[in-house]
């Protein structure tokens, strides 16, 4: 069994899809390509071909990739309807299992469901869309949870009379915000310098700042707030 992340949610269907570079998220209900907001799911696979709907334990098995829309379709009964027409497509390769179970703690999300209309996985709002028309419709009372177990790191170097400042495994293409503060080791008494900054991680949760004191010989903390999964990573740097 694997894990694999880049699963969100798109903001203007509803539904779930897989978060590549442009021009490969996949066609949305709305029209052009999905467009991800808020926690990076993970999931769990089995290699091979997928299996029909497994209904014992806490999870079910049977979910495949779509080729067309990237979504997440449960295509034991139907191949559903797809935003990009017809049905969906034929299974990517991979066997995705989805907890029908949420056994509480931190990084989980209950409230996605499958659409007895498309086939789809989305998460039950009311901003949700469905191909067949109107909104997605959830099938059973079967309510899945998913996993956004991503933790971040930061590092902070001193280059060049500056900071750099380093991210990953925030959330990809998602709101950072970083806090810098630095004390001014030259003036008497000391001054303080505090710098709010809002960045946009890149599509592997990546994002690269610097910070350019006015002058040397000074210390950086710098902490870095994800502002999807509200995690946070620190670190400092002195230059001398
Ligand atoms: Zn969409
Ligand atoms: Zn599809
Ligand atoms: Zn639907």
């Amino acid at each position: 069994m694997g894990q694999e992340r880049h699963w969100r949610y798109c903001q203007k269907c509803s539904s779930i899809f897989k978060n590549a570079r442009p021009g490969f998220k996949g066609a949305c209900t709305v029209g052009g390509e999905h467009s991800a907001h808020g926690f990076d799911f993970t999931l769990d696979y089995d290699l091979g071909p997928a299996v029909d709907i497994f209904l014992g334990g806490n999870y079910e098995k049977g979910w495949r990739e779509c080729g067309k829309c990237h979504g997440l379709y449960q295509g034991a009964a139907s191949r559903g309807i797809c935003p990009a027409g017809d049905g969906h497509q034929e299974p990517m390769g991979l066997n995705y299992q989805l907890w029908t179970f949420n056994a509480g703690g931190a990084d989980k999300q209950s409230g996605w469901k499958r659409c007895s209309k498309c086939e789809s996985l989305f998460f039950d709002d009311p901003n949700s869309r469905c191909k067949a028309g109107g909104g997605h419709q959830a099938a059973t009372g079967r309510d899945y949870t998913l996993n956004y177990p991503l933790q971040p790191h930061l590092t902070v170097a001193y280059l060049n009379q500056g900071f750099t400042v380093t991210g990953k495994e925030y959330t990809p293409e998602g709101p950072v915000q970083y806090r810098a503060s630095w004390d001014d080791r030259y003036h008497f008494p000391k001054e303080h310098h505090r710098e709010i900054v809002d960045v946009v991680t890149d599509i592997d949760g990546a994002f690269s700042a610097w910070i350019d004191p006015d002058r040397p010989w000074q210390m950086a903390f710098v902490e870095a707030f994800d502002q999807w999964t509200g995690h946070s990573a620190s670190g400092k740097a002195n230059s001398f």
